[in-house]
């Protein structure tokens, strides 16, 4: 019992791992964006997690994840274990957007009652994670990007109501979410 609690509490501490990633072409005109999605994920998947995880607090959970590179907009699906990549991006807009996408699921270990909607959640920890990996001047850049997208995301009200706060604010906020997530499930378990 000892042992069990103690192997918990340090794992995360032991082991940065990130989970296992497959990309995979969704038709075999896309096989050269996958790999640059590929190559992409060798050379800095290890950093995005990381970065992600000290950003949000939250840990990724063990399981593949698959990256489908797609000619449609990126999304995470709910059980988090497929994730669309649009092929046609520049290099810089794919990279952002796999640190979002990868956001979207850690994002999802806080379960669906947070109150918040999924780029508010997302949005708490994701222009400290651009920072840290690529500098603010990249991160600000990218938010640009993001303001512009159209649709029912909500992007650009999200980015104002997260960027209003400060770091330490976004930081507490998270903190209060993974508290209230965490007793949430441990009254489920009983
Ligand atoms: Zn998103």
């Amino acid at each position: 019992m000892i042992r069990r609690l103690l192997l918990a509490s340090l794992l995360p501490l032991l082991i940065a791992a990130a989970p296992p990633v497959t990309v995979i072409p969704a038709s075999p005109r896309l096989a050269e964006a996958a790999a640059e999605y590929r190559q992409l994920w060798e050379s800095d998947g290890m950093r995005i997690v990381a970065a992600l995880e000290a950003a949000s607090g939250l840990v990724f959970p063990t399981e593949r994840i698959e990256l489908i590179v797609t000619d449609g907009p990126p999304m995470t699906a709910y059980d988090g274990r497929t994730i669309r990549l649009r092929a046609d991006y520049s290099p810089a807009y794919k990279r952002a957007t796999l640190v979002h996408e990868l956001g979207h699921r850690l994002a999802l270990t806080l379960g669906r009652a947070t109150g918040l909607d999924d780029h508010r959640l997302l949005y708490l920890f994701l222009h400290d994670a651009w920072t840290e990996l690529y500098g603010r001047d990249f991160a600000d850049r990218m938010v640009r990007i993001e303001r512009r997208i159209p649709g029912p995301g909500d992007y650009d009200a999200a980015w104002s109501w997260a960027l209003a706060m400060t770091r330490e604010e976004r930081q507490a906020r998270l903190r209060a979410l993974v508290e209230t997530t965490a007793h949430e499930s441990r009254g489920k378990d009983r």
